[in-house]
């Protein structure tokens, strides 16, 4: 992979690919006794499984995780940069990965690539199916599936509603974007949104969407720990 810091960006030299990956979550709904990200599955830490996917894009100029300061579980290895630059919430985390990368010589006119770092079972030839598709597109996009089951609106534990699920999608990662769009569209949007893509949209833009798959999940409940060694297991078979 290339270096992990990269040089200052000419003018009007190709826009690059970087990759942010948000890994400062304390993963409250997972039910482990720390963060999830270092949760051991299949015997390493699963954040090296996202980092192990990214390894293999070999386009991109440079990787960086996102920890909380004071964090000390994982360091700098080979291909990527670990930052102990986290906020409160998911967007802020990005948002100080950002301003890293900035500082690091990325330009406005750079691609960005946000994964959540909980999303393990990430393959480089959906990163690079996504770049692919992105690359020439005036805004960017992300990976995201069709969704197949019925949904419903609760309140007070009772169905108060069936929404119709045609045209709707999940939103998943990576999410790319123009490096200044997306530091624009965070510091418009707050802290709270909790993807890339909704905060693009509030400036008017209209992300693709990249069909990914339903392995990509963002191992979330105690259960996805088990769901995603089966499928890692089911790899190396
Ligand atoms: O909590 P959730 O699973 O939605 O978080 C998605 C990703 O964002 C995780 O990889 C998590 O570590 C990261 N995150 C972060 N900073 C926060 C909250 C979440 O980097 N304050």
């Amino acid at each position: 992979m290339a270096p992990i810091l990269a040089p200052a960006h000419p003018p009007n030299s190709p826009a690059r690919l970087h990759a942010l990956i948000p890994a400062a979550g304390v993963g409250s709904r997972a039910g482990t006794a720390g963060p999830k990200q270092y949760e051991l599955l299949e015997g390493r830490p699963l954040v090296l499984h996202t980092l192990a996917a990214f390894a293999q894009v070999r386009r991109l100029a440079s990787v960086v995780v996102v920890v909380a300061p004071g964090d000390d579980r994982l360091a700098s290895g080979e291909g990527y940069e670990v930052v102990p630059c986290g906020g409160a919430t998911r967007a802020m985390s990005v948002a100080q990965g950002l301003d890293h990368l900035a500082r690091r010589g990325a330009s406005d006119q750079d691609w960005v690539l946000v994964h959540d770092a909980a999303r393990c079972l990430v393959r480089p030839e959906w990163i690079d199916a996504l770049i692919d598709t992105c690359e020439q597109d005036a805004v960017g996009g992300l990976l995201a599936q069709p969704l197949t089951d019925t949904l419903k609106q609760e309140d007070g534990g009772r169905v108060q509603g069936t929404l119709p699920r045609r045209g709707k999608w999940l939103a998943q990662t990576p999410q790319m974007f123009r490096i200044g769009v997306l530091r624009r569209a965070l510091a418009q949007a707050g802290e709270d949104v909790t993807d890339e893509a909704s905060a693009v949209e509030a400036l008017g833009l209209h992300p693709m969407l990249v069909t990914g798959s339903a392995q990509n999940i963002k191992v979330t409940w105690p259960e996805d720990f088990a769901l995603a060694g089966a499928v890692l297991r089911s790899r190396q078979a």
